[in-house]
This record gives C-alpha cells, structure tokens and sequence, in this order.
C-alpha cells in the first residue's frame, strides 16, 4: 500500500528525472519534432515543485489533480495536455482514499492512460507514447491477473513499457509533429515514448 508520503516522493522524483533528463529529452525531440519536449516537462515539472509544499495538506486527489492542472496550463505542445490529463484522471481515480493498495494503483494508471489515448487519439503503432504505455499497462493487468505479486507486476508494467518505446524506432508517425516526416522519421525513437518510460522506471525505484 502507498500513503501521500510515497506520492511526494514519487512527485519529487519525477520532477528531478525531467530536469535530469531534459536536454536529452529535447535532443531526442529535435530529428523528428521541434526539439522542445525536455523543456516543455521541465516547465511543468518546476511549476509544480514550486507549489508543492502548499499542496501537501490536501488528499491526494486533489494533489494530483492540481499537478494535472499546473502541467495542463503551463506546458504547451502536446504533451503537456497529454499528461496533465493523465494525472487529473489519476487523481480522479483516487478519490476518497489515502492509503492506496496495488489494486488501486493499477485502477490509477489504466484511467490514465486510457485519458491520454483519449486525448490524443492515438493508438499503437503510431509513434507516440501510447506505444510505450498501452502495451505497459496490458502487461500490468495481465501480471495483476495473474496475481503476480505486485513489485514484479509493475517491473512487468515498466518492461514492457521499455520494449514499446524501443518498437518506435524503426516506424513512420501517425500523430504529433513527426507525422510531417513521413519515411524520415524512420530510425528515431520517439521522445514522449522515452518520457513515458522513464517516468515508469522511476516510480519502479521509488517502490522498490
Ligand atoms: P510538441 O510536439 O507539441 O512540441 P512535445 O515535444 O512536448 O510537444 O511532445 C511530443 C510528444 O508528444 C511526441 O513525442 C509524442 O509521444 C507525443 N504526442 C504527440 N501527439 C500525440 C497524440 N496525438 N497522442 C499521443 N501522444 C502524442
Ligand atoms: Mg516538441
Ligand atoms: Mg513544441
């Protein structure tokens, strides 16, 4: 089970990942995009540690939900809105509660992503990070299925994850700004995919 002090540290860790990362993310960004994804989440991530402390006092819901607000206003581009609909539905999600199980945890997580595919419109095999993320949380489900004790459901989750981000390499782009490149997109991994999965590993660590 996971209380606020897991999701602030979870928060605090996302939010150093991106700033650790975020040339990288945005070099990745520049063959195939506009080269601002890094920076794009570096914007969010830094609004939000800026009110966190201000936030710790509300239920986790509305933690959440205020971080989905803070990455939904501040960030332009796409994945900004992608995500922060992510986590307004994540919190959404944990409504009512403060102590959440892993069962809940999952419930979190498929919300989530189901909000940004719904968002975006994307599916798999189109060069977003709906690769790395549906066939992540398919391999969490069936791992939660298969009632396999919860810390190797998420490795499964993030593994997948992993695997789905890499699968972006070899394709051409059905959505976001790499779909202009058509065949010259073709041998880059997409950055929202890579994001998408760092995230996950993250949060893998924070659980261990
Ligand atoms: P922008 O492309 O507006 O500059 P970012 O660079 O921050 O925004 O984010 C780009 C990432 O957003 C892409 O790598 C891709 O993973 C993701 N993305 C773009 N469009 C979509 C979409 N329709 N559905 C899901 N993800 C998308
Ligand atoms: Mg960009
Ligand atoms: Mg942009």
């Amino acid at each position: 089970v996971l209380g606020k002090k897991d999701f602030i540290k979870i928060i605090t860790a996302l939010a150093a990942v991106v700033e650790e990362k975020r040339d990288y993310l945005s070099d990745l960004d520049s063959p195939i995009g506009d080269g601002d994804h890094g920076f794009n989440l570096s914007i969010g991530f830094r609004e939000v540690m800026k009110n966190l402390s201000l936030w710790e006092q509300e239920s986790l819901a509305i933690i959440w939900e205020k971080i989905g607000m803070a990455i939904l206003g501040k960030v332009g581009g796409s994945a900004g809105p992608l995500y922060g609909s992510f986590f307004l539905k994540f919190g959404e999600v944990a409504q009512g509660k403060e102590i959440i199980t892993f069962n809940d945890f999952y419930a979190m997580f498929s919300a989530g992503i189901a909000a940004i595919e719904m968002r975006g419109k994307a599916v798999v095999g189109e060069k977003t990070m709906v690769d790395a993320l549906r066939p992540g949380i398919d391999a969490f489900a069936d791992a939660m299925e298969k009632q396999i004790e919860p810390l190797s459901a998420f490795s499964a989750f993030v593994e997948a994850a992993d695997r789905g981000a890499k699968a972006t390499i070899p394709i051409i782009a059905k959505k976001g700004r790499a779909m202009r490149l058509g065949e010259r997109a073709i041998g880059h991994i997409d950055p929202g995919a890579v994001s998408a999965t760092l995230f996950l590993q993250t949060i893998y660590k924070i659980l261990l």
